[in-house]
């Protein structure tokens, strides 16, 4: 049982989240450093070059990378606080085992057999796939094709998922569906060229701040900015119109908008001729969405629809961006496939200036997606149910394809999995689920029915406290690979220095706990670029071909674009030219979509909608970020953002506690009372645990495709709470709030 031997407060005593605010050697004595270190940024999924200062064989700091393209030396407060966490002292430096009286020291040797013999224990005993993996869509290109193949070929279970399962994952099946292929299909060099742009459930300002960059000089060239979202975000501020669509309405609106565009002659007949099937069936489901009734269904007046569409279908050049806000849903995959309806029957695609991506919010949000660590895929994009994939990677892999083993549960299906008992065994690699999934306490209870849980990390995150071994594994800075960025360019992250006292870098453990189950000859490697030099020969042939990329073919190039089929390719930074896609005879396929309620709607009980998001100085679950002292301190604690037509119905105002209910839980939070977002909806930042975590709220409601949770919409209700809360709480939240008031005076 993965209950807590030590109380909560005993753990953060010894573990943290404590605030570090100083580099090694303090902010007068570091002297100058040994090497700067050309890497990326550890957190989103832009992945901004930076140079790191390394002195003594610690990060003490960081210089600019300006002659790297994507962010020309550009950094968000994140990457710029990012060597903060170097040094930190709560960094975990040694195998920890848990007992009744808390966590032991041990040594690597002693942990590693306790693993292995717990993961033995419970194969044998309820079978391989009573135990699971899960991993984290921030590891690199690398670790994800290790230990999709570690659960394939050492452990032979078919239960292994990733946290992008909270985060890309409708949009990659959108593209999969449409496109044949999963990778947004442009470089951003293009968005500057497009003359519209709209940006639809993308923070763009707060989540991908770099990317504003991009947008404000597609304005500067003329572009008109259209920015969907029930929040008038920061980018939306300086857009040219706003669509505040009521959370859960995105399909009906692009049906809409494209209803619109076909109804004013707003489309491209040759493209959709030459280069599409199925747009009948788009014609006829988006009929009946005209400016009045999608008006009805989302929120957004009818005359802001059409002069959307006008502004689209007329541009010469146009460019669609979104995030998780329309991916996030029970109907996440309908949403992106109605988006690219709108893009495919203007035909803007395929040609400067023109195209569709998500921005991928997870550090390897790209490349986690594509190497084999998801439940249903095999290295390269290659499905587990196609027998002819099967068949290509087990002769690669040296076995037969009936030796791997089937489709296994998404994420968010394990922890349910758990509860009936299905799953008795767990093995997380940064991957923070109590923080990070929906609907907290159920979760919670999951790691609590668990017979033996390991944890490889590099901080005490929350879900780790409930381990039975935590293996310490390696910082962004301390080990060597690739990522591939939002753009789909596959990047260098380089080791800057070693892990500190006995952490070792995740793919040694990794292979050192694979050793102990599978031979070898199947685990051979000396050093992280075999591993890449595997996986480049795995995917050949592949949708997501990284065969002809090299560490010196990155170097030379800031980076290689897949697919890049042969060792002589340059790269394929822009997809779809000639309007030539990845399905079989080379088109596009529509997707008919019918606009459907979300999962959990307001109703008399609980009347207000809740949606979720990040605020810019918080990254993910936080277990970096909210180690970072400066980043706290720029946005201390989740704020309830709330319009004020709703603050006067409960008689509330700005710094006031306010109790949020859902059905599944209930947290009480000061609260922000600001004009930004529809008086319909509040908005909690989901980054902080326990008491202060909105994913105590969210519903676990699935969308059937892509498995990814509703996050961005479910009901709760409000009451002003009695003023009850500790002193630390008040005295943060107090002074946040007044900060803000004298900055804006
Ligand atoms: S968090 Fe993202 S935008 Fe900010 S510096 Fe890092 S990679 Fe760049």
């Amino acid at each position: 049982m993965a209950t807590l031997s030590q109380t909560t407060a005993q753990l953060i005593a010894q573990y943290g989240p404590h605030l570090h605010d100083t580099p090694p050697g303090g902010w007068h004595g570091r002297g100058t450093p040994d090497r700067l270190v050309k890497t990326h940024c550890c957190f989103c999924g832009v992945q901004c070059g930076i140079q790191l200062k390394v002195k003594d064989d610690k990060v003490i700091g960081f210089e600019p990378w300006e002659d790297f393209p994507l962010n020309r030396g550009m950094l968000c407060p994140k990457g710029v606080k990012r060597y903060l966490q170097g040094s930190h002292p709560d960094r975990l430096l040694t195998p920890l085992i848990r007992t009744p009286d808390g966590f032991r020291q041990a040594d690597w040797p002693e942990a590693l057999d306790l693993v292995a013999e717990h993961i033995g224990r419970i194969q044998e005993q309820y079978g391989r796939d009573a135990f699971a993996l899960l991993s984290g869509a921030s590891l690199t290109n690398e670790k994800a094709y290790l230990i999709g193949k570690f659960a394939r070929l050492a452990l032979r279970t078919k239960n292994i998922d990733y946290n992008g399962r909270l985060c890309m994952v409708s949009a990659g099946a959108a593209n999969r569906l449409a496109f044949g292929i999963d990778r947004g299909g442009q470089p951003w060099s293009d968005i500057p060229l497009a003359k519209c742009l709209i940006l639809t459930g993308i923070n763009v300002g707060e989540c991908f701040p770099i990317l504003t960059d991009y947008v404000w000089r597609a304005r500067d060239n003329g572009a008109r900015v259209i920015v969907i979202d029930p929040r008038l975000t920061p980018v939306a501020r300086t857009a040219d119109l706003l669509l505040p669509v009521r959370p859960g309405r995105d399909s009906a609106l692009m049906n809409g908008l494209l209803h619109v565009c076909i109804a004013r002659g707003w489309i491209d007949q040759a493209f959709i001729a030459q280069h599409t099937n199925g747009f009948e069936a788009v014609q006829a489901a988006v009929a009946p969405y005209t400016p009045e009734r999608t008006a009805d269904i989302t929120g957004v007046p009818a005359a802001a629809i059409v002069q959307a569409a006008e502004w689209w279908g007329t541009a010469p050049t146009a460019m669609l961006l979104h995030a998780r806000g329309i991916e996030h849903h029970t109907q996440g995959t309908e949403n992106c496939l109605a988006c690219i309806n709108l893009v495919l029957a203007t035909g803007k695609i395929g040609q400067p200036g023109c195209g569709y991506s998500t921005i991928t919010g997870q550090g390897n949000g790209q490349g986690g997606r594509e190497h084999g660590q998801r439940c249903n895929q095999l290295p390269s994009g290659r499905d587990l149910d196609n027998p002819e994939h099967r068949r290509i990677v087990a002769e690669r892999w040296g076995v037969s394809a009936d030796e791997l083993p089937g489709v296994g549960y998404a994420a968010t299906e394990m922890m349910e999995a758990i509860h009936r008992g299905e799953i008795r065994g767990l093995l997380s690699i940064c991957f923070n689920p109590l923080v990070s999934l929906p609907d907290a306490d159920y979760t919670r209870a999951a790691l609590e029915k668990l017979d033996f849980f390991c944890v490889i990390d590099f901080f005490m995150s929350e879900t780790a406290r409930h381990a039975n071994v935590i293996l310490p594994g390696s910082l962004h800075e301390e080990d060597e690979g690739t990522v591939t960025t939002a753009e789909g360019r596959v990047v260098r992250i380089r080791q800057a220095v070693p892990p500190p006292g006995k952490a070792r870098a995740d793919w040694e453990i990794v292979c050192d706990l694979a050793r102990r189950f599978a031979p070898w000859k199947q685990f051979p490697y000396a050093c992280v670029e075999d591993i890449f030099r595997e996986l480049r020969r795995v995917s050949r042939g592949g949708v997501c071909d990284y065969y002809g990329i090299t560490y010196e073919k990155i170097d030379k190039q800031y980076g290689v674009f897949w697919p890049c089929p042969d060792p002589e390719h340059t790269g394929t930074p822009r997809l779809f030219t000639g309007g030539t896609f990845y399905h079989a005879d080379g088109k596009a396929k529509f997707h008919p979509v019918a606009y459907r309620p979300p999962a959990e709607d307001v109703d008399a009980e609980y009347p207000v909608c809740l949606t979720t998001g990040r605020v810019v100085s918080q990254y993910l679950s936080g277990t970096q970020t909210r180690r970072i002292g400066p980043l706290v301190q720029q946005y201390p604690e989740p704020l309830l953002e709330m319009h004020p037509e709703l603050a006067m119905t409960l008689g509330v105002r700005t710094g006031d506690r306010v109790r949020v209910v859902s059905r599944r839980g209930e947290i009480t939070l000061p609260c922000q009372v600001v004009r930004t977002i529809r008086p319909d909806t509040v908005f909690i930042p989901y980054h902080w645990p326990e008491e202060r975590s909105a994913n105590r709220l969210t519903i676990r409601a699935l969308d059937p495709i892509s498995k990814i949770p509703a996050f961005k919409v479910c009901a709760v209700r409000l009451e002003k709470a009695a003023d009850d809360a500790d002193e630390h709480g008040l005295s943060v939240s107090s002074a946040f709030i007044r900060g803000v008031k004298r900055s804006s005076i």
